[in-house]
């Protein structure tokens, strides 16, 4: 393309950035076109399910990062999975606005607990957590382990403690999850997914 001294001055008056690519003969689609891939070509994806609510679309993450051992990637940019059989590739407006979340500086990325007779959280590892929560469900299901009903039948139930899983769990964890729970007697449980 042969651009005049005058053309260039033209050129140049009518601003950086598209307009003056489309001056020098890119068409707006191909730019955009471009612009997007560059975006997500050296991205790492991520397939995982929308927390928000029972439809539990379909979600992929983008995110950039060297790989390395000790980089955390950084997430860019989020859209629905089209393989998702659920979804299609489809996300409401809540879902479509999930990098908010993720990078909300209100989200909890740690346990906390709140003990009896106090109203203040305080952190504690996840081995801690772990642990904490094992020991109250052995002392709870201790205590309230029911083996056989009034009429004398067999039930070895545990109706004090129940179970709710989150809506990114899906078919397969959810079957380990109940085989887990329904070994130790526990009755209730609920997630809330369907998928
Ligand atoms: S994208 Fe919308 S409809 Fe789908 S699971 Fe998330 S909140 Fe529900």
């Amino acid at each position: 393309m042969q651009v005049t001294r005058r053309g260039f001055l033209k050129i140049c008056a009518a601003g950086m950035g598209s307009s003056t690519l489309v001056a020098l003969g890119f068409s707006p689609t191909d730019l955009q076109a471009s612009v997007r891939a560059f975006k997500l070509a050296r991205t790492i994806e991520t397939r995982t399910i929308c927390p928000y609510c029972s439809v539990s679309c379909g979600v992929i993450m983008y995110s950039l990062g060297s790989g390395g051992k000790n980089a955390e990637p950084a997430l860019i940019h989020v859209e629905g999975d089209p393989d998702n059989p659920i979804s299609r590739g489809t996300l409401c407006p809540k879902g479509a606005g999930l990098v908010d979340l993720i990078k909300s500086p209100d989200r909890a990325l740690y346990p906390e607990v709140r003990e009896a007779g106090t109203n203040e959280w305080k952190r504690l590892s996840w081995e801690d957590a772990i642990t904490q929560i094992a020991r109250l469900m052995k002392e709870d299901r201790d205590a309230n382990f029911v083996t056989r009903n009034d009429q004398g039948q067999l039930v070895n139930r545990w109706n004090t403690t129940g179970l709710v899983a989150a809506s990114t769990a899906n078919n397969e964890s959810l079957y380990l999850t109940s085989k887990w729970l329904r070994s130790l007697g526990m009755v209730t449980a609920d997630t809330q997914a369907r998928i």
